[in-house]
Parts: structure tokens; C-alpha cells; sequence
């Protein structure tokens, strides 16, 4: 799940998970971001949608005309703009990071056309076992019970990302 972080100013960065939904305001005070229908003139908005050939999130934002938005410090002079991991966004005095970035988290594998094996044992995935996706390489893994090809592991036996679901591997602070 995507995530936006902000400095808090007192103990540094602290990320908000874009819960599931569709629309998310980055207000002007108070809350960071806010569920919306309708954009005004200094709003901004973030919309999700889902890339129908590979299946991941994407990113688009809208710019109300008083926002003064820009994003990697570039105004966003057409109102709309397709964000990416890691752009800083600017808008209204504020800066977010948004990271697209997701934490490993145990889910029914659903079995493809073209199917999978476990990165770790080799042995095909079977549809409805527990099951971890790799956040960085997409590799599933079993997580079930009598075997956790996941956790078992410190690191990913695709890329080596770390196996614990407790932090997120970037955050601003590395900038
Ligand atoms: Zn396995
Ligand atoms: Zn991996």
C-alpha cells in the first residue's frame, strides 16, 4: 500500500498509508489527507488507478489553480500530472514524499495462467495457500503454518529485501 510522508518537525518523518479508495486530498492544515469528492480551486487531489497490463497502482495528480503546486520543485503548470515513488510534492506551504512502496503482508496466492513457484523451495504455488509477494520483486513465497519460505528468511530469496514487515525499507530521511 502507498504511503505519504511528511516531517512532523518534532521526531522527523512519519508515513500515512493511502488506505484503499479512490481520492485523497492534501489539505491546506490539520489532516493530511482527507477523502474528497470534488477538487476546489486550491485543492489538491490524488487519484489511484490500476495499470490493467501489469496490475500496479498508478499515480495522478490533480492541481487546483491557487495551490501553487510543483512536484520535484517543477510547477505543475498543466493542473494534472502523473506522479512517481519517491517525487516531493509541494502545495498550499506543505511537502509530502508519496512512496509507493508496500510492506509484506500474508495473502491467499491466486493462482495465474501461467503460475508460480515458491522463490524459496522451488514447489509450484497451489491456489488459496498463505502466501507472501516479494514488495520489490514480485516472487511469491509460501507463509503457511508447516511452511514459511518468508519468514524463515531474513531476506527475500529473489532480491534480498528484508522479510520483516515492520518498516518500511525507505524513507525520506535517507535523502
Ligand atoms: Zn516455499
Ligand atoms: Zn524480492
Amino acid at each position: 500500500m502507498a504511503s505519504l510522508w511528511q516531517n512532523d518537525g518534532r521526531d522527523g518523518w512519519t508515513a500515512r498509508a493511502l488506505e484503499p479508495g479512490d481520492w485523497f486530498e492534501l489539505g491546506r492544515s490539520g489532516e493530511a489527507v482527507g477523502r474528497v469528492g470534488v477538487a476546489g480551486r486550491g485543492a489538491v487531489v490524488l487519484t489511484r488507478y490500476r495499470d490493467e497490463v501489469t496490475g500496479r497502482e498508478r499515480w495522478v495528480m490533480l492541481a487546483g489553480a491557487r495551490a501553487g503546486a510543483r512536484v520535484n520543485g517543477q510547477c505543475v503548470q498543466t493542473g494534472v500530472r502523473a506522479l512517481r515513488d519517491r517525487d516531493v510534492i509541494e502545495a498550499n506551504g506543505e511537502t509530502w514524499f508519496l512512496s509507493t512502496e508496500r510492506l509484506p503482508a500474508t495473502e491467499p496466492y491466486t493462482a495465474t495462467a501461467s503460475g508460480a513457484t515458491c522463490r524459496r523451495c522451488g514447489l509450484s504455488m497451489e491456489s488459496g495457500q498463505a502466501a507472501v509477494r516479494c514488495p520489490r520483486c514480485e516472487s511469491w513465497h509460501h507463509e503457511m503454518n508447516d511452511r514459511r519460505c518468508w519468514t524463515s528468511l531474513t531476506g527475500c530469496a529473489g532480491c534480498g529485501r528484508q522479510t520483516s514487515s515492520e518498516s518500511y525499507v525507505w524513507t525520506p530521511a535517507l535523502l
